[in-house]
């Protein structure tokens, strides 16, 4: 079996424990690990080394929080990073277009063997249980596979498994009559829904692909379907690109996830198609269906357990702390520069979630900022060498700060005294918000809102 992601980077990493941020060396040769873990779960190379840069650019930096282990952190940061780009875990993900003038066409699309029958099926019978949106769907099931021998007969018996009515088989005719007739079925027969099942082959070639663009312009789906075989590895890539180029996908379901796939293709998937997997089926039985879940991914992926909740306990429990700290410096009536700066870092680690930072008039206009991505972390670091380049005195009374001490400051720390100005002005705000808060109920009311 695999090592988990989480012990290999915990022997990298295990020297360094409490000892501030992530340099740049100590990431690079976490991610190298991380490259290692995402190939043994079947990511594409291409996908991989994409990932990783990405992953690598938002891990440096970040300070270590001193309960875990930054190798901890790191996978924290992967899981994360692997989890939006999963698609986050959109609860929309998994609905379907269906609401449109009946019928509205699903076609499915993929490889032979994938799944696509079995997946039509599935997906019919919850439309029509009124497991998808509110209402039961009237659904019609269409199996425009003229290839494989008795195919047209497999979709006909699980439409009896799952109670939908498929299309009558009519031998000789090819696919895009079967769907002309299909179409016309469902319209005069008023069914809400119509799911063509196309034929796959063993390998992507033109043959398929301009059968399938035939149907997919005389149909006009509301949906198209790529369905994948999770066990598919490094070729993942190539059958996503090549679907893809020839037809509009609207979505990805993966198939056998119930196998010991280790979900690297769904990360391929994304990354070549852009559009969300909608399903994971999970077995052969026709209730063997779900709606994919990018966390549940991730942590297949990378096989780690419970560390990114121990990263996130860590997190929160330091942010307890700061604000309690801080609550015992208010009860005195202090919020020095110091303070500034402390909230200052703290923004810069959670990301713009810094305890504090929701309730400060000034903060919250620079936490927005940075949500909207108009403020960088720049800015972030750039008060902070003006803090630096403050006296202790000047930081614990910023009232003795006068011009000429602003243009020493603003030299100091290759900033204007714009820029000086700004962050006194901030400082000024927060405090006496701080003063506020104090008379509406004092460090108990305070935690309080801070939850
Ligand atoms: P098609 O050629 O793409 O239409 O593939 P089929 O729907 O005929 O499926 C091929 C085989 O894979 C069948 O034996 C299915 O029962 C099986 N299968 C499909 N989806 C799943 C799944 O999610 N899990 C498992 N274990 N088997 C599946
Ligand atoms: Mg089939």
């Amino acid at each position: 079996m695999f090592d988990s992601l989480s012990d290999r980077l915990g022997g990298v990493f295990d020297r360094l424990r409490g000892r501030g941020a992530l340099t740049e060396a100590d990431v690079r040769q976490a991610m190298r690990e991380v490259r290692v873990a995402l190939l043994e779960a079947d990511v594409a190379l291409p996908v991989a080394r994409q990932f990783v840069d990405e992953a690598t650019e938002k891990a440096i930096g970040q300070n270590v929080l001193r309960s875990v282990t930054p190798g901890q952190q790191v996978v924290k940061i992967v899981h994360d990073a692997l989890i939006a780009m999963l698609g986050g875990d959109d609860p929309q993900a998994a609905e379907l277009k269906i609401d449109v003038t009946p019928p509205a066409v699903v076609m499915m699309v993929g490889l032979q063997g994938s799944g696509k029958t079995t997946t039509t099926a599935k997906i019919a019978k919850r439309l029509s249980g009124g497991q998808m949106g509110r209402d039961r769907k009237k659904v019609l099931m269409a199996s425009l596979d003229v290839n494989r021998p008795n195919a047209q007969e497999q979709l006909a018996t699980l439409g009896k498994q799952v109670d939908v009515q498929t299309l009558p088989i009519v031998a000789g005719q090819q696919p895009v009559e079967i769907a002309r007739r299909a179409l016309q079925a469902a319209k005069l027969q008023g069914f809400d829904v119509l799911m063509l099942d196309t034929a796959g082959r063993l390998h992507v070639d033109q043959a398929l692909m301009d059968e399938m663009k035939a149907v997919a312009e005389i149909a006009t789906p509301q949906e198209i379907l790529l369905v994948v075989d999770s066990l598919t590895g490094q070729d993942a890539v190539n059958v996503a690109q090549s679907f893809s180029d020839q037809v509009p996908l609207t979505g990805v379901v993966l198939t056998r996830m119930d196998g010991d796939a280790r979900g690297g293709a769904a990360l391929s998937m994304r990354a070549v198609t852009g559009k969300p997997i909608k399903f994971a089926g999970v077995g052969e039985k026709m209730d063997a269906l779900e709606a994919f879940h990018a966390e549940r991914v991730a942590g297949r992926i990378l096989g780690m357990g419970d560390v990114v909740s121990l990263v996130e306990k860590a997190a929160e429990s330091i942010q307890q702390e700061d604000a309690e700290r801080m609550a015992a410096k208010l009860a005195k009536g202090q919020f020095d520069m110091d303070d500034l700066r402390g909230q200052l870092a703290q923004m810069r680690r959670m990301g713009g979630l810094g305890a504090l930072a929701g309730m400060m008039p000034g903060m919250k206009k620079a936490q927005q900022a940075m949500a909207n991505g108009a403020v960088d972390e720049r800015i972030l670091l750039r008060m902070d060498a003006m803090i630096t380049s403050m006296t202790q005195k000047e930081r614990s009374k910023p009232e003795l700060i006068n011009a000429k001490r602003k243009i020493r400051i603003a030299k100091g720390s290759g900033t204007t005294v714009q820029d000086v100005n700004k962050l006194l002005k901030m400082h000024q705000e927060m405090s006496t918000a701080m003063k506020k808060i104090r008379k509406m109920g004092g460090i108990k009311g305070m935690l309080a809102m801070l939850g």
